[in-house]
């Protein structure tokens, strides 16, 4: 009975409430520093006019791995932009970008936009040298049959909006297939952040991109907050640093996922999914331009970055004399066209080098001792160089940057809830079916808050009436995988989280349905007890490597059964790094699981009143 627990979804429905109000917004401008191309930080101050010198001789290093000779490339999106509930992205986040120097991707909603009159909101954020990527027309599951609009018109209608057309895809929930992803390709997207999450964790495989261009339509991502992470092992001040950090070890690519970011000590049960605060954020972006002044990571929009990945495989530079010379023969280099850093030596060790194209100033820096980094986009025609005796931009190794912070010893250290008993109601589902997955769930008691979650994705499960009431109703045909619903005690599915059961002495529920399987569980369910001890690092447990729950298989049959399940008298984890546990751990609860079987052809269950006793 081998199969892992898992499903982690971002962007809970409590985030899109239309409003018709439109609202006031930040506005940036400029990019002779570089900033307005997606890329490099706005510096301090701004320099004198060159004291030309020469360099002795100038030579062509390398095309520089990330932009400025960084180590690793770094990209944040805030999604659901234009939610009424979201009006932080540009109320409070884009000020705060702009204090910095630091540019992200903001995916809109085009619906809320259309609705909420922020058309030209979205407009400054771009103009302030945002990237604007698409987050669908009406934010649904995207399906093959919901593309065309979702995806395409969507597209079509955010292009009359924007100055550059969208080349970005976000899919809502995270919920993506190989066929919608595909047809995010064929409407005209290079990228799209849609990495199988499932094998990644926040240690030996975190979900970093490569820096070679593989995966442009699948690219790997990291959710706030912490409970929707990768790195639920980490507290939230450190689980930002970690991701980037991991980036910077392995010279590659990471993408970041927030929604909102909320004025300190205001409501975040009420600005959309997983908001993070003023004053986190901006711990944030300070972290991110010292790594950037110590020339270790250059935080970009997404599409810059992607683009960056294949211009400098594509594109050849050398430099003869005075002058880089770019090969743009290949039509890649066209294609991703985008300012790449050719690395130059000098003979002098000056401490400063100009270039220019076309007659126009590009981006320019001292990497260390006789090299400096020119950033210029290679279908824009030769760089002239010219030596400078006076100051100029350069990274500079002494800056101090946090170093990588360690994890806890358990997600129990984070976020944990100790019920006092006595109330031991978990959900009774007596509430709008669109509230299914609701947080806090309204339905929990004594500390809860957990909601309800499942996977695979193909499953079906909503709220559907039942007598004069309400129950869960759970089905799934040929899903040809292990399949579960999940109730967690705490947040929308568990993960980095535990929950103190030691006042209650089991698990109650009523269940109905039917079980149509070819193995031993025809008829049958696994109803597992996952706790932070049993649970995979993988999907916010405390466990090193995986394997099996506390659990107890039941019976379902066509009519009503009340089940009680005491938690002495659960079975022992059969397979995997939990077999050695003699007992279940009733202060680390993170969910109650029902599970079919992967030989399972159908099933239709229905479950209600869960509750502790
Ligand atoms: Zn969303």
């Amino acid at each position: 009975m081998r199969r892992a627990i898992r499903s982690l979804r971002a962007c809970a429905p409590a985030a899109i409430l239309c409003a018709a109000t439109a609202c006031g917004s930040s506005r940036g401008g400029g990019d002779d520093d570089g900033v307005g191309d997606g890329g490099v930080f706005a510096p301090d101050a701004a320099i004198e006019a060159c004291a030309p010198a020469s360099a002795g001789a100038f030579a062509f290093a390398e095309i520089a791995t990330w932009r400025d000779g960084a180590t690793a490339a770094y990209s944040m999106f805030h999604d659901d932009m234009c939610g009424p509930a979201v009006y932080g992205i540009q109320d409070v986040a884009v000020p705060l970008l702009a204090q910095h120097g630091i540019v992200a991707g903001l995916a809109p909603i085009v619906e809320q936009c259309e609705l909420n009159g922020l058309w030209d909101v979205v407009a400054a954020a771009e103009a302030a040298g945002h990237e604007i990527v698409s987050h669908s027309y009406s934010h649904p599951e995207i399906s093959t049959a919901n593309a065309a609009h979702e995806v395409a018109e969507a597209k079509a209608v955010f292009d009359q909006h924007v100055v550059n057309p969208i080349t970005f895809f976000v899919f809502p929930y995270d919920y993506f297939t190989p066929e919608t992803i595909a047809a995010v390709s064929a409407a005209g997207h290079l990228g799209a952040r849609a990495g199988n999450r499932d094998d990644n964790d926040g240690f030996e495989q975190p979900p970093i991109n490569p820096a070679t261009p593989t995966n442009d339509l699948a690219l790997e991502f990291d959710v706030w907050p912490r409970s929707y992470s990768k790195y639920a092992l980490f507290f939230p001040a450190d689980m930002l640093a970690v991701h980037v950090h991991n980036a910077i070890e392995r010279g590659g690519w990471a993408l970041r996922e927030f929604h909102s970011v909320i004025a300190d000590g205001s409501d975040a049960a009420t600005q959309g999914f997983g908001p993070i605060t003023a004053s986190e954020y901006d711990a944030h972006l300070a972290f991110l331009a010292a790594a950037w002044k110590k020339g270790v990571l250059w935080t970009g929009t997404p599409s810059t970055v992607l683009r960056y990945r294949h211009a400098r495989t594509a594109c050849g530079a050398s430099v003869a004399g005075e002058t880089i010379t770019f090969d743009t023969s290949n039509p890649d280099c066209v294609k991703y066209a985008t300012p790449i850093t050719v690395v130059v030596t000098t003979q002098e060790d000056l401490p400063r080098v100009d270039a220019t194209q076309g007659g126009e100033p590009v981006w320019t820096r001292k990497l260390g001792p006789n090299r400096f980094g020119v950033t210029a986009d290679p279908t824009r025609g030769d760089v002239a160089l010219t030596g400078c005796s006076n100051p100029g931009y350069e990274v500079d190794p002494s800056v101090a940057l946090p170093p990588k912070p360690a994890p806890a010893a358990s997600v129990c250290l984070i976020e944990s809830v100790a019920g006092q008993g006595g109330a031991g109601r978990m959900d009774d589902l007596e509430r709008d079916p669109a509230m299914l997955q609701v947080l806090p769930n309204p339905s929990q008691q004594d500390g809860r808050t957990g909601s309800w979650s499942w996977y695979p994705q193909a499953a079906e499960v909503d709220i559907t009436p039942e007598g004069d009431g309400r129950v869960l109703r759970y089905r799934g045909t040929a899903l040809a995988a292990w399949s579960g619903v999940t109730l967690a005690f705490l947040g929308g599915n568990g993960a980095g989280t535990c929950y103190d059961a030691g006042a209650y002495t089991g698990i109650r529920f009523r269940i109905k349905g039917s079980v149509s399987s070819s193995d031993t569980l025809n008829g049958k369910m696994v109803v597992s007890v996952v706790t932070a001890k049993t649970q995979s690092r993988l999907y916010g447990g405390d466990l090193m490597g995986e394997g099996g729950h506390f659990h107890k298989v039941i019976d379902v049959t066509p009519g009503w059964t009340t089940v009680s399940i005491p938690f002495a008298e659960l079975t022992r984890p059969s397979w995997g790094a939990t077999t050695g546990l003699s007992a279940v751990a009733k202060d680390a609860l993170q969910a109650i699981d029902w599970g079919v079987s992967n030989m399972a052809t159908s099933f239709d269950v229905s479950i209600d009143d869960i509750e502790l006793y």
